[in-house]
């Protein structure tokens, strides 16, 4: 296992972290001031949310690399299927070729897919993840094309109704082992496979070609809200050794991301503290 209590280049920040993914949360920095941010403390990539990119992927991508990091992965694909989804099948392809292109302006080799909840109507986990795999093979050519990685990210249950229909690690290796191209990835995060005790054996499963990201937080046992409380690592209750173990056991050697998604404590705070504990913690406790 990697060793981070003296080196932290492998930490990565997703922009979420800072409230980015929402509009009208945390403290606004521009990309510019992120990146000059991170480089200071010596992170080693950034994922970025498109909301904030707007059409300026390009230039935001040079300037990531121009101070001496990476970008990592672009957050998110829009949902696939399901009732957060856009409202027709030529909508949904459309805005997820739109993902792709951005995730290739900005130099992300991964763009993360969460696949959207439960198709109306059906009650069926099968048949909804019958729909993401075919919705995710038919993108591949335009992402290979691209030159950038489908991580598809299966995301804690609770969220199984409207965000996602791909809950477990399992189902995500099935949907790369059906699909079986090199542009079909998985994504693993801390607050939606702490819990699972099958973790280790299905990464292993997975291999090392199909774990493109590993993204860090905590989940708190006290948690308020399942979507925006998030915990920062060290404060909750994953074992987040036994979790990396498993994820660099099965060959990961890439970015650990911390995205924090905490609308009441860490979105209120200065950015530049939020980085100065995140890089304290990956040191610490990751
Ligand atoms: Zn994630």
């Amino acid at each position: 296992m990697r060793d981070f209590a003296t080196d932290h280049s492998a930490l990565a920040l997703n922009t979420g972290s800072l409230g980015h993914n929402l509009d009208g949360c945390g403290a606004g920095w521009p990309p510019e001031k992120v990146i000059d941010a991170c480089a200071e403390r010596g992170f080693g990539a950034i994922t970025f949310w498109r909301r904030e990119i707007g059409n300026r992927g390009i230039e935001i991508g040079n300037r990531v690399r121009a101070a001496g990091m990476d970008v990592c992965g672009l957050a998110r694909s829009p949902f696939l299927v399901g009732p957060l989804a856009p409202p027709s099948r030529s909508e949904v392809m459309d805005d997820f070729h739109a993902s792709i292109d951005k995730a290739a302006d900005l130099g992300a080799t991964v763009l993360t897919i969460v696949v959207g909840g439960i198709v109306e109507g059906s009650h069926s986990m099968r048949e909804s993840l019958r729909q993401v795999t075919e919705i995710v093979a038919a993108a591949v050519p335009w992402a290979s094309r691209a030159g950038v990685r489908l991580a598809l990210e299966p995301l804690n249950p609770v969220y199984g109704g409207d965000r996602s229909c791909l809950v477990t690690v399992r189902d995500a290796v099935n949907i790369c082992e059906a699909i079986n191209d090199p542009a079909v990835t998985m994504a693993v995060d801390v607050y939606h496979v702490w819990w699972d005790l099958s973790l280790a054996d299905e990464l292993k499963r997975a291999g090392p070609e199909r774990i493109a990201g590993y993204h860090l937080c905590d989940w708190l046992a006290d948690t308020t809200d399942v979507l925006l409380d998030r915990g920062m690592m060290g404060d909750g209750v994953a074992d987040l050794q036994s979790i990396r173990r498993a994820v660099e056991e099965a060959g990961y050697e890439g970015y650990c991301e911390v995205e924090i998604f905490s609308a009441n404590n860490w979105w209120k705070r200065d950015p530049g503290e939020v980085l100065d504990v995140m890089v304290e913690r990956f040191r610490s406790v990751c």
